[in-house]
């Protein structure tokens, strides 16, 4: 086994938790009704390692939005099926150093990096242009959906329509971020912003549980291949480079100071949750609503702290 004393890590895995449980600060996030109605106090913890040893903690069988996490999967989906050469046309590699949903793209007016919104509208663009581009929408979110579940080892993942409409109505900075894209000429020929716009907000709408999610993340450190199916989801080419991006550009305007402190790739969503891949070892998903004022859930990012602090974990430990 990868962790051979499951116990005792699993133990300390429970400490961390109770520890972060009484860290009440953060705010949940409000911009739409359904995210706002959370319940503060959900905490949840999932841990599942390349060799399929798995432990949860708290609320993790309570399903929530995938929101921003969503943003690693499309990317690497994208890469998968398109190659990096492709993929990166059309958008950077850079932390934007501002805002998730900033009105802003890079010198060369292309989004920064697929992990801010303008990234993530830009590489729905490609899956639903360049990828199969036969599909009309209702297929292409099938393929999508499909991708990852079996990212997920084919555990729960739904679609959360109260959701996805409220995203649609309160979006006018995405639609701002896609029509400022279709100025600058930023996707490919044939592009129906709508669609891509409705396919974003799907995807920011699927839904799954820490479970699940601690699946997803593990396939991300075991390489692409799932540690439950055993099934080879994605190359690990394309897994490197999400990692790559996960780890500079994955926790919004945070992603420097996490980079550092913490040292693994991560990335966070609005909903609270926080997916944390520990390259050939585990994935973590952490689910708690409130968020600190860049948007990273509180608890997640203190549990992160906690984890590095006993466990070298961080990419320069062991030198
Ligand atoms: N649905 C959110 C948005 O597009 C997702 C962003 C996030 O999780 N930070 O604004």
């Amino acid at each position: 086994f990868i962790i051979p004393d499951w116990p005792s890590f699993t133990k300390h895995i429970e400490d961390f938790y109770w520890k972060c449980k009484t860290n009440t600060e953060g705010k949940v996030a409000s911009y739409i009704p359904q995210l706002a109605r959370m319940n503060p106090e959900y905490w949840g913890v999932s841990v599942c390692t390349i060799d399929g040893q798995r432990f949860s903690i708290g609320d993790t069988s309570i399903p929530f939005t995938l929101q921003s996490c969503s943003k690693p999967l499309t990317y690497a989906i994208a890469l998968d099926r398109l190659g990096p050469e492709v993929v990166h046309q059309y958008v950077g590699q850079e932390p934007s150093g501002r805002n998730f949903n900033e009105l802003v793209l890079d010198y060369d007016k292309k989004p920064h990096n697929p992990m801010i919104n303008a990234g993530a509208i830009l590489i729905c663009s490609l899956l639903k242009t360049l990828v199969k581009p036969e599909m009309a929408l209702a297929e292409k979110f099938d393929f999508t959906i499909n991708y990852f579940k079996r990212l997920a080892g084919e555990e729960s993942l739904g679609f959360n329509n109260a959701v996805f409409l409220s995203e649609r109505e309160a979006a006018d900075r995405n639609y701002a971020l896609g029509f400022y894209m279709r100025e600058h000429n930023c996707y490919p020929d044939k592009t129906n912003l709508r669609e891509i716009m409705d396919f974003y907000f799907q995807c920011c709408s699927m839904e799954a549980n820490c479970e699940a999610m601690a699946v997803m993340a593990a396939t991300l450190a075991n390489g692409g291949i799932c540690p439950i199916t055993e099934e080879k989801v994605l190359k690990p080419e394309s897994v490197r480079d999400v990692l790559s991006l996960m780890h500079s550009c994955g926790m919004y305007d945070y992603s420097g100071q996490f980079a550092f402190k913490v040292g693994i790739p991560a990335k966070s969503g609005v909903s609270g949750s926080l997916l944390v891949v520990i390259p050939n070892v585990m994935g973590i998903c952490m689910w708690s609503p409130p968020l600190d004022p860049l948007g990273n859930s509180c608890r997640g990012v203190q549990f992160c702290e906690e984890l590095v602090r006993e466990f070298n974990f961080h990419r320069y430990d062991n030198l």
